[in-house]
């Protein structure tokens, strides 16, 4: 059966290619993945699966980090005027994207998988045939393999279902960017009786992997907490009466020095990023407004909250010396990723037992880079009971993540697709 599922990897590649490419040209950034969507879902349910799309995903109160109502209604009529079907996309609007899948097939454990939809703000300079039509936004992270990989894994695990029994449920997450959309996926319930739950993400082949293909699992991203404080105080004009006014500008100044002086933990790394500031109408006015994005992150969970605590009362603290107020909302979070070994084990077995040209390291775990937000998955499975883990896809890209000239070999896929599809196989087989 393991022959028949590389065979029909090797199959559907073509497809995976086409998909990957299609998703490429048409990059969406988070909560506005509506043709993304659109395109899942369709193949979803002509492969018979059970299919949830629109506030089923995302619970509406759940969802972090959401762009302004224009953009997102701009965001939604480009993806009907690009061509996706109307009846998938009418759910969707207002920003509840993401596809939540189920075939149900007889008695026995619940597997799942997850991918992620969105893309980046960032213009592409690769150069490629496929390149993104959409000025700004690009497929940097390999989301669009990510999606492809899985809806190839969901086609040859539905072809083979005659051999299995249990249930296979597939995640379709949006907004992984600034990990804002996966706590809302948790908080939809659907993965409450999931026995074991994988993800997926392509990754640069750095020295410790040396010329494997694969880590069975993460560990380790970054605990992360974004942030977006308000800041508001009292315009006046600043030659005739500036006693009259109140400007952010020295609170929001004072805030970011001392953002950069928080001391550091003895439990393990922490960062703090103030990446954006925008402030004030023009030179002659007091600024009466002021708008901050930061992030912080840590090691651990506990680290990141000690950062995060301390972030808000710096803001706070700021404000209050000025006399202008600070409103903070949180923009983004995830927990740190910790694969289960038992899970990463399964994963390097059933690669060396079956599938000799996928070769994992010798090691069960390794770290990844930045934050994943994916980690609120794996908890909410974890925490009743069950296991999941997050393999890396080891790929030679041509740059690395989040830079404009990204891209990654597309054969990655096919070893994604075989040993996805195989060790959820193993897991699900009768
Ligand atoms: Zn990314
Ligand atoms: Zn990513």
């Amino acid at each position: 059966m393991f022959q028949e599922i590389r065979r029909q990897a090797r199959a559907f590649y073509p497809e995976a290619v086409a998909i990957r490419r299609r998703l490429h040209q048409y990059p969406e950034l988070g909560w506005c993945e509506f043709a993304s969507t659109a395109l899942a879902a369709e193949k979803l349910r002509q492969l018979g699966f059970q299919v949830l799309t629109g506030p089923a995903v995302c619970p509406e109160g759940a969802r972090m980090g959401l762009p302004p109502e224009a953009d997102l209604e701009a965001a939604w009529r480009q993806a009907r005027q690009e061509g996706a079907p109307e009846g998938e996309l009418l759910p969707l609007r207002g920003g509840f994207t993401g596809v939540l899948a189920e075939f149900s097939h007889g008695p026995g454990p619940v597997a799942a998988f997850r991918c992620d939809l969105d893309a980046l703000p960032l213009t592409e300079e690769t150069g490629l045939p496929f390149a993104s039509r959409h000025p700004g936004v690009m497929h940097a992270c390999g989301h669009d393999g990510h999606t492809a990989m899985a809806l190839g894994a969901a086609a040859i695990l539905r072809n083979l279902s005659d051999a299995w029994s249990g249930t296979l449920k597939l995640i379709f997450q949006p907004a992984e960017e600034g990990v804002r959309g996966g706590r809302a996926v948790a908080e939809s319930g659907f993965l409450d009786d999931v026995d074991f739950l994988l993800g997926a993400h392509i990754f640069g082949r750095g020295r410790p992997e040396g010329d494997c293909d694969l880590v069975p699992g993460a560990f380790g991203s970054l605990a992360t907490t974004k942030l977006d404080a308000e800041f508001r105080g009292q315009a006046s004009h600043a030659g005739s009466f500036p006693e009259q006014g109140r400007s952010v500008m020295p609170a929001m100044a004072a805030a970011v020095s001392a953002l950069y002086g928080i001391p550091r933990h003895s439990g393990g790394a922490s960062r703090v990023n103030v990446g954006r500031l925008e402030a004030g109408s023009g030179r002659n006015v007091t600024a009466d407004w002021g708008r901050m994005e930061l992030e912080v992150r840590g090691a651990t969970t506990e680290i990141n909250r000690y950062m995060e605590e301390n972030a808000r009362r710096i803001l706070d603290g700021a404000a209050q010396m000025q006399g202008v107020s600070c409103r903070i909302q949180t923009a983004g979070g995830a927990p740190s990723v910790e694969s289960s070994l038992p899970l990463c084990r399964r994963i390097q077995e059933v690669c060396r037992r079956e599938f000799p040209d996928i070769r994992p390291t010798s090691y069960l775990q390794g770290p990844s880079e930045g934050s994943e937000d994916f980690s609120w998955l794996m908890e909410r499975v974890k925490a009743r009971g069950g296991q999941a883990a997050f393999p890396l896809l080891l790929a030679d890209t041509a740059a690395p993540a989040h830079t404009p000239r990204f891209d990654f070999p597309e054969p990655v896929m096919q070893t994604g697709m075989t040993a996805l599809a195989g060790v959820l196989y193993d897991i699900l087989r009768k």
